[in-house]
């Protein structure tokens, strides 16, 4: 079997498109002009900077003035959180409804919160990592100032009842947020449509460069100010446009929406094909629904391993992937995206997210399938774990 690199972890980052680099490279060279400036340079580069405007919001159905550029999508979640929450709470509106396997950068903030007397509360997701709309409406008060619920879910891919819970919201009259930076280009998005407030994007996972995101604002939501300063952004957000990024980020996005069902009809039968080769695999299953799901997202726990060296073995293999537990930030704490769909912490241990998109080609997955069960019974042969499994005896 030949060595082969294979990308796999699309949901971490993904590199940026040639299209986009070559859209970006004379922001660096030739046209650098400071947007705010008078002359001809300037005016370009502010021209440009619209364009790639409008080029975001047509991707997600958006005006161009709801359009917002920021520098991450954890940065668009943190200013339409906390930013909602400051402007309510003058109305006496502090109470915030979420989800409790939201991504960091909304959980955290929420917490945040909490220490700044928000109350909160954390709607619970069923075993298939799907969230219930009637729980957020049985869960908005008089003083909810903010739903926020993602789109599609990072480590298990679970896409959720997002027009549902919008309607609900708005018959609530209140504001609804979403973290769509796992579904922008995977999922067709019409903000206006949908009745989506506010939507949350970020530019390194649709092949633009890392450090830039979007934040859509409905028209009539007076969001307070980030960023103090100078005019740039509406006056919202200071600090000279990272002009070369914006205009990737505007390339970027129209690309991804362009072909998503024909992207989705070439990923999907790929990624049924790991789901299945790896569920042959004994004391396997798969996490989150299996049909409501980004198409090229598959999350897999695998019993008697651990995900940190499952990964390293498949990084010498060749192939880059992700597991549920957090070793990279040095805690030894599972998931709380699978211990919130019910796993133990031994089964979500040694979990495994695979997130492909089309140039994972159908002999990469051939590799794949090939390399797995090898490198899982060669874990299984060392572990304690696995062999009081097989004996039949209880672990903890
Ligand atoms: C990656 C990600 C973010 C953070 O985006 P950054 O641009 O890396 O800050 C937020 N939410 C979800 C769901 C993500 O997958």
């Amino acid at each position: 079997m030949e060595k082969r690199f294979i990308y796999a972890d699309n949901a971490a980052t993904t590199c940026v498109s040639q299209k986009v680099l070559d859209a970006m490279l004379p922001y660096f060279t030739t046209a650098y002009g400071n947007p705010s400036s008078i002359y001809k340079l300037g005016r370009d580069a502010q021209r440009d900077v619209e364009a790639a405007r409008v080029k975001v919001a047509k991707a997600i159905g958006a005006d161009p003035n709801e359009i917002f550029f920021t520098s991450c999508g954890s940065e668009s979640d943190n200013w339409a959180i906390k930013g909602t929450a400051e402007r309510l709470a003058k109305r006496g509106k502090k109470h915030i409804v979420t989800s409790v396997f939201e991504h960091h950068a909304v959980l955290h903030t929420t917490q945040y919160l909490e220490k700044q007397g928000f109350e909160v509360t954390y709607i619970p997701v069923d075993e298939k990592g799907l969230i219930n709309p009637e729980d957020v409406r049985n869960a908005i008060r008089e003083d909810t100032a903010l739903v926020t619920i993602m789109y599609a879910n990072n480590e298990i891919g679970t896409i959720q009842p997002i027009d549902e819970i919008a309607k609900i919201c708005k018959e609530k009259k209140v504001i609804f947020h979403t973290d769509a930076v796992q579904a922008v280009g995977h999922v067709e998005i019409n903000v206006h449509e949908q009745g989506i407030d506010m939507l949350s994007l970020s530019g390194h996972k649709i092949h633009a460069q890392k450090g830039i995101g979007a934040l859509y604002v409905r028209k009539g939501i007076a969001l307070p100010n980030l960023i103090h300063g100078g005019g740039q952004e509406r006056n919202k957000r200071a600090g000279t446009e990272n002009v070369p990024a914006i205009v990737g980020l505007g390339v970027a996005a129209e690309e991804a929406v362009k072909n998503i069902s024909e992207k989705a009809a070439i990923i999907t039968p790929r990624r049924n094909r790991l789901i299945d080769g790896i569920l042959k695999l004994p004391y396997t299953r798969l996490n989150g629904d299996r049909d409501k799901r980004l198409p090229g997202n598959l999350n897999i726990s695998i019993e008697g391993i651990e995900g940190e060296s499952l990964l390293l073995m498949l990084d010498m293999n060749g192939i880059c992937a992700s597991s549920g537990s957090a070793c990279t930030s040095g805690s030894l704490d599972p998931s709380h995206v699978l211990l919130s769909i019910g796993l133990k912490h031994e089964v979500a241990h040694g979990s495994l997210r695979l997130s492909i998109d089309e140039n994972v080609s159908d002999e990469d997955v051939d590799y794949i399938l090939e390399v797995i069960p090898k490198v899982v019974e060669r874990l299984r042969s060392m572990s304690p774990v696995w062999e009081k499994m097989m004996k039949g005896e209880k672990y903890e």
